[in-house]
């Protein structure tokens, strides 16, 4: 097992079709304890269809309080912290003269300042262990200026947090805490569910090699292989998860 005795924490991991669920099945299976952590209150019952030893906490990544509180609360029960995903996001589809100034707040609140303050509560006690993996979620959308889904500002935030991880990966490398990005392409969560009509998806995926849309899984697989030994020279980088849509 990938993950044995390691401890983890994924944010955003409480929709019951999302990239982060399917994460925490996947590494509550390569051997980790998982810690939810979702502003939806679904984060208990999904973590406790996990397992024994499985917790699922609220927590609003917007919110540094909230972040440091969950934290702490994971901290008491699992006494370390191997493994963070930074996995929560919101998209708005909009056009860039649409967006007024709330919508681009809590844009950015949630996946960008989300992505800080969580990893802001973190660090810390990985940084005492000389040890860490963080993994952060980005998006084709930061590469291509734009996705089916996500409005520019959305956009901006995922490119931010590409900025941010390779920041963050710089200036903790020398404490052993390796820090990633993924950036999937159109994948069948709650985010995509419905919205797409048969038309759509076939102008889709004439620009996807791999002629389909990727799944939570796909995903999934990417975020253990950051989080496991397996990667373990592997820091600052960014693993495209999108069917071949960029070549
Ligand atoms: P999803 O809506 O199924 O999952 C998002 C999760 O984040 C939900 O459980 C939600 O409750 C949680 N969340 C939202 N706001 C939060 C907050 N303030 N604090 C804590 N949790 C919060 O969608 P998904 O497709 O699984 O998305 C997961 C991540 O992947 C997001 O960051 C999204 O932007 C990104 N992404 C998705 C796709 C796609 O095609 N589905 C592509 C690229 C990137």
């Amino acid at each position: 097992m990938l993950l044995s005795g390691k401890t983890a924490i994924i944010s955003g991991a409480a929709s019951k079709r999302g990239i982060g669920l399917a994460t925490a099945r996947r590494f509550a299976a390569e051997g980790a304890k998982v810690a939810i952590l979702d502003i939806d209150a679904a984060a208990a019952e999904a973590a406790a269809a996990l397992g024994d030893g499985h917790i699922g906490l609220g927590c609003n990544v917007a919110d540094k309080a909230s972040c440091n509180d969950a934290v702490a609360q994971v901290i008491r029960q699992f006494g370390v912290i191997d493994i963070l995903i930074n996995n929560a996001g919101i998209t708005q589809p909009v056009k860039l003269l649409e967006i007024s100034p709330a919508d681009w707040d809590r844009i950015q609140d949630v996946n960008l300042k989300g992505v800080l303050f969580l990893s802001q509560a973190v660090i810390p006690h990985m940084r005492a262990r000389k040890q860490g993996s963080i993994a952060c979620m980005s998006s084709v959308s930061a590469q291509r200026g734009g996705g089916i889904f996500g409005g520019p500002h959305y956009s901006a935030a995922k490119a931010g947090v590409l900025g941010l991880a390779k920041a963050m990966a710089r200036e903790f490398g020398i404490d052993g805490i390796r820090v990633n990005c993924v950036t999937p392409g159109l994948i069948g969560t709650d985010i995509t569910a419905g919205k797409l009509t048969d038309e759509m998806k076939a102008k889709i995926l004439e620009g996807i090699p791999l002629n389909r849309l990727g799944t939570a899984e796909d995903v999934a697989g990417i975020y253990t292989f950051l989080a496991s030994d397996l990667s373990a020279y592997v820091t600052g980088a960014v693993i495209d998860v999108n069917g071949g849509m960029l070549i």
